[in-house]
């Protein structure tokens, strides 16, 4: 290196006695009229200012760098999203290629927005927009209006997977994937992925989609972490395996979600309290509908029942289509002890879900 220097110093020395002018430095450098006036004595510092000068403007012009294939095929009349610069993140974090999803645009030029905006690699942006493009807004027809926005969850975040600390790097730490927990139609409604309630065709059909589409679906009866959203990513395995474990449940929920409130420290004694519920006019705890009904189970499952409900965690089942008919609704039986008793069906795989 050093000797590399010196040896640059020499010629430039030499060139100069030869040449009266330091040749100008032909693209880069900004100041030519400086360097004019710097004596003759630096010429050490435009030597060692050139190296710098050239990835410098190599950086300023990231212009230069070819478009990806993705990049040229997004074009705005399939998506409004715009490039934004590489990410480089701590533990492998960050991506590049990556875009700001901001809408899908529809053939007919309408626009789905992604809200908020999704950071995402290219090719998990256009896989959104062809499939919000092919499935949901032929759906949201069937239903009667047009897909309006998508709900998006989380998307680019240097996280490990189902945020464990010391977790293998999700999906979403390299920009590869998307949680979505619905889409809103234009007429408001919003169609929740998760909702036991959601009509089931919809769900049934928006899973097979995806599904299709997606390296890894996870959702409700996966792994316990996603039963509020849905999680899509375009992860590469081995053999081109899948995941798809999203169960399509119906019905209430496996415990009972209506479980009265403790009873307040300052509430009267039992029986004053019973009494009151008869009264017109009752304190019910915050679900005024439920009032009625509300009492009478709730005195049921008190005497019924003196443990505590098993935790609510999820029936685990790794097929969706398994899941597809039994799951029912089984749910609403309210006595303790068959619940636990005929849960685990053992799990299929051990699976890492990459969240
Ligand atoms: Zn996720």
């Amino acid at each position: 290196m050093l000797i590399a220097l010196v040896a640059a110093g020499t010629v430039s020395a030499a060139a100069r006695d030869i040449v009266p002018l330091p040749k100008p430095r032909p693209s880069a450098a900004p100041g030519p009229v400086e360097r004019a006036a710097t004596p003759a004595e630096d010429e050490s510092a435009p030597d060692a200012e050139s190296p710098e000068a050239a990835p410098a403007a190599a950086a300023e012009a990231p212009a230069a760098k070819p478009p990806s294939a993705c990049r040229a095929a997004l074009t705005e009349a399939i998506a409004i999203a715009p490039s934004i610069p590489d990410i480089t993140g701590p533990g492998g974090c960050g991506g590049t290629d990556l875009v700001r999803l901001e809408a899908v645009v529809l053939p007919d030029g309408a626009r789905v927005a992604v809200s908020p905006a999704a950071t995402v690699r290219c090719g998990m942006a256009r896989a959104l927009a062809d499939w919000v493009r092919a499935d949901i807004a032929p759906l949201a027809a069937s239903l009667g209006s047009r897909a309006a926005a998508l709900d998006n969850f989380d998307a680019y975040e240097c996280r490990g997977r189902n945020r464990q600390r010391g977790a293998k790097l999700s999906e979403h730490g390299r920009a590869n994937a998307i949680d979505l927990r619905g889409f809103k139609l234009a007429d408001g409604r919003m169609i929740s992925l998760t909702d036991r309630e959601a009509p089931r065709q919809v769900r049934e059909t928006v899973m097979q989609s995806v599904c299709g589409r997606f390296t890894t679906v996870l959702g409700p009866g996966s792994d316990g972490y996603h039963e509020d959203h849905i999680h899509l990513d375009l992860a590469e395995r081995r053999g081109g395996y899948r995941m798809c474990q999203w169960a399509l449940y119906e019905g209430l929920p496996p415990i009972a979600p209506a479980m009265p409130l403790p009873r307040p420290d300052e509430a009267p004694p039992r029986e004053v309290a019973a009494d009151d519920d008869r009264a017109p006019q009752t304190v019910a705890p915050s679900r005024p509908e439920a009032a009625e009904p509300a009492p009478a189970e709730a005195a049921e499952t008190e005497q019924a029942e003196p443990a505590p409900l098993p935790p609510p965690k999820p029936a685990i089942r790794a097929k969706p289509k398994a899941a597809a008919k039994p799951a029912a609704n089984k749910p609403i039986d309210l006595t303790p002890s068959t619940s636990p008793a005929t849960k685990p069906p053992a799990r299929s795989k051990p699976a890492q879900p990459p969240t």
